[in-house]
C-alpha cells in the first residue's frame, strides 16, 4: 500500500469547541429556567466556564476515562458538561431523568460513575438512588432553582475560583467522549459508548445542507432530552457550527414551546412526535396566535412522525417537518426523509409521503433489511425484513458487553425495526420486532394502522398493538385517545381504515383511554398495553362463548 502523506490529525470534540471560541464568540446561549425566567450568555462565557468545570473536575480528581454522569434537563450548565467532560479526556455520561430510581441505580452502577451532576431541582430523583451506587465520590449540585444544599458541592461555587483557560489534552479519536443508556423497555439498558471521532463524524454530516443543514444563521432548540441519545447530536452542531442555542429547561409543554420560539426566532426545533402532536393541537385552536415565520425546519424523529400531523403543520401553518429515525446505538442519526430533486414535480401527496417515510441513510450509514433466516431481502418496498445498519457512529458492542447478539458476525448491527425498502433507499418502519402483530401467520403493520387512525379528525393518538386470539393467536386491537371535546364510535373508525386497509388488518376492537402509556423517551410503551389489555379479545370471546 502506498501510504497517503496527509496529516493525522485527530477528529475530538476539543477541536469543535476551540472553533467554537476562536470565530463564533458572540453567538449566543439561552436557557429557560425552572422560575421561566431566561438565562443567557455568548459562546465566550461558554468557553471561559468550560474551561473552569474541566480545572475544578481535575482537583476532584477526574482522570482521562472516568465517567461523570449528568442528571440534568436541557441548558447552558449541561452543554458545558458535553463539552468540558470529553474535552479534558473523561466521558460524560447522561442519565435518563424519566426512568425509575432503581433503573438509575442499575445504569449508574453499571457505568462506575465517580461524579454524578444533578440539577437541584432534581435532587428528591437523586435522593432515591445516590445511597445504592458506591461508586459516585462527588455529588455536584446545579443551582437551578436555589443554592445546594449544606453538605453538597454546589457547581458554581466549584467553578468560582478556578482559571478561565484551560490546556485540553490532545486526545486519541477513538477515546470514549460520550456514554449512553438505551431505555431498556425489554431487559436492562444497555450502554453505548460514542467514540470523539463517532461525535466528531456525525456533527460534520449534521451540519450537511442536505441532512440537516444546521449553520452559523440558525437558532436551534433542541427539545429533545441532552439525556435522549445526546439530544440527537444537536449540542454539537450548534457549537461547531456557531449557531445560537435555545434551551426549553423544564417546560416542555406546547404553549412554553411555542413562546419561546416565537420570542426568540428560532429557526429549527427537534423532537419526539408527542410533543409535536400537543404543539399542532394548540396551533389548530389558536392558529394566528405565535408567529412562526422564523421556523425553518421542525426535526421530529424517535418514534414515527404520523402522516397527518406532518399534512397539519404544512397545509395548515406552512410548517415543513423533517423526520428522522436513529437509535441511541448510533449517535443517533440514521436515515432523514426529503424529497430528493426527482420528485421536484411530483404531486404534493407524493412528496408528503415521502415526508412521512423514515427517509434513507445519511452519508457514512449504510443499511440493509434481511429475512428472519439471515437473508438480505431486496429493495422493492413490500419485503418486510429486520433493518440492519453499519457505519462510523454505529456500535460495534454494548459497553460491558451485553446483547451480543445484536451484532453480525459480518459487521453488521441489528435495529430490531421491521421495515421495508424501496428502490430508491426509502426506509418504512412497519413496526419494532418486539411489536409486530402476528395473526395467523402473517405480519400487520400497527404502525401503518396508527397513522391512519391518527388521521381521523377526531383522534389525537392511536397505539395499535397484539392481543391474543384464540384462533389467529395475535389479532389487531387499537388503544384511542380523543381530542378534547370530540369523540367517534367503533363503527366509523373501522369505516374510517376500511378505505386503506384489506379488512383483516382492521382492529378486532377498540378501546378508548385517557393517554397512551409511553417509556421514557416518549414512545408507545406497548408492553404495557398488552400487559392491559392482552387477554381482551380473549376473554370477549369467551364472554360471547
Ligand atoms: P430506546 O432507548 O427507547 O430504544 P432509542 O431512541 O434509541 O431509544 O430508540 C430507537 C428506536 O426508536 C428505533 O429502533 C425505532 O424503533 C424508534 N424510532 C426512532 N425514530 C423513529 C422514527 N422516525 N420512526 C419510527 N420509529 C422510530
Amino acid at each position: 500500500m502506498l501510504t497517503g502523506r496527509m496529516m493525522d490529525f485527530p477528529l475530538t470534540i476539543t477541536h469543535l469547541l476551540e472553533r467554537a471560541r476562536t470565530y463564533f464568540g458572540r453567538s449566543e446561549i439561552v436557557s429557560r429556567l425552572p422560575d421561566k425566567s431566561l438565562h443567557r450568555y455568548t459562546f465566550t462565557d461558554f468557553y471561559r466556564r468550560t474551561c473552569k468545570l474541566a480545572q475544578a473536575l481535575t482537583r476532584l480528581g477526574v482522570k482521562p476515562g472516568d465517567r461523570v454522569a449528568s442528571l440534568c434537563w436541557n441548558h447552558s450548565r449541561h452543554l458545558e458538561l458535553y463539552f468540558g467532560v470529553p474535552a479534558m479526556g473523561a466521558v460524560l455520561h447522561t442519565l435518563n431523568l424519566r426512568l425509575h430510581p432503581n433503573d438509575l441505580a442499575y445504569i449508574a452502577r453499571h457505568a462506575e460513575d465517580r461524579i454524578l451532576v444533578v440539577d437541584r431541582s432534581l435532587l428528591p430523583l437523586l435522593e432515591k438512588f445516590i445511597a445504592s451506587v458506591p461508586s459516585v465520590e462527588h455529588v455536584i449540585v446545579i443551582p437551578d432553582d436555589g443554592p445546594a444544599p449544606e453538605g453538597r458541592l454546589d457547581y458554581e461555587k466549584l467553578l468560582a475560583p478556578e482559571q478561565d483557560s484551560f490546556a485540553f489534552p490532545t486526545l486519541e479519536e477513538r477515546s470514549a467522549a460520550m456514554l449512553c443508556y438505551t431505555s431498556g423497555t425489554t431487559g436492562n439498558p444497555k450502554g453505548v459508548l460514542y467514540s470523539h471521532r463517532s461525535c466528531v463524524l456525525h456533527t460534520l454530516v449534521e451540519c450537511m445542507n442536505d441532512t440537516l443543514g444546521v449553520s452559523e444563521s440558525d437558532t436551534l432548540l433542541p427539545v429533545v432530552p441532552m439525556f435522549h441519545a445526546a439530544a440527537w447530536g444537536l449540542p454539537f452542531s450548534a457549537v461547531f457550527a456557531g449557531s445560537k442555542v435555545v434551551f426549553p429547561g423544564p417546560h416542555l409543554d406546547p404553549q412554553s414551546i411555542l413562546d419561546l420560539m416565537v420570542a426568540e426566532r428560532v429557526t429549527v426545533a427537534a423532537g419526539v412526535p408527542t410533543i409535536w402532536l400537543g404543539i399542532l393541537a394548540l396551533m389548530d385552536q389558536e392558529p394566528k396566535r405565535w408567529d412562526l415565520r422564523s421556523v425553518r425546519s421542525m426535526v421530529i424523529g424517535g418514534a414515527a412522525a404520523p402522516p397527518a400531523m406532518i399534512e397539519g403543520f404544512l397545509h395548515r401553518h406552512g410548517l415543513v417537518v423533517t423526520h428522522a429515525w436513529g437509535m441511541t446505538e448510533m449517535n443517533p442519526v440514521g436515515t432523514l426523509a426529503r424529497p430528493r430533486r426527482q420528485h421536484e414535480n411530483a404531486p404534493q401527496a407524493e412528496r408528503l409521503a415521502l415526508r412521512a417515510t423514515q427517509g434513507y441513510a445519511v452519508p457514512f450509514v449504510e443499511v440493509r433489511h434481511v429475512s428472519d433466516a439471515g437473508q438480505v431481502l431486496p429493495w422493492d418496498g413490500e419485503t418486510m425484513g429486520e433493518l440492519e445498519v453499519r457505519g462510523p457512529w454505529v456500535a460495534s458492542s454494548y459497553y460491558g458487553g451485553e446483547g451480543a447478539d445484536r451484532f453480525t458476525s459480518d459487521g453488521w448491527f441489528k435495529t430490531g425495526d421491521v421495515v421495508t425498502l424501496d428502490a430508491e433507499g426509502y426506509v418504512r418502519i412497519t413496526d419494532r420486532s418486539k411489536d409486530v402483530i402476528k395473526s395467523g401467520g402473517e405480519w400487520i403493520s400497527s404502525v401503518a394502522l396508527e397513522n391512519a387512525l391518527m388521521a381521523h379528525p377526531a383522534v389525537l393518538e392511536a397505539a395499535v398493538f397484539a392481543a391474543k386470539d384464540a384462533k389467529w393467536d395475535e389479532r389487531p386491537l387499537a388503544a384511542v385517545v380523543f381530542k378534547p371535546g370530540q369523540s367517534a364510535s367503533k363503527e366509523e373508525l373501522a369505516a374510517h381504515l376500511e378505505k386503506s386497509f384489506v379488512k383483516w388488518w382492521l382492529p378486532d376492537d377498540y378501546v378508548f383511554i385517557p393517554q397512551i402509556p409511553r417509556t421514557s423517551t416518549g414512545k408507545f410503551l406497548k408492553t404495557k398495553l398488552r400487559e392491559e389489555y392482552g387477554e381482551h379479545l380473549v376473554k370477549q370471546q369467551r364472554q360471547n362463548g
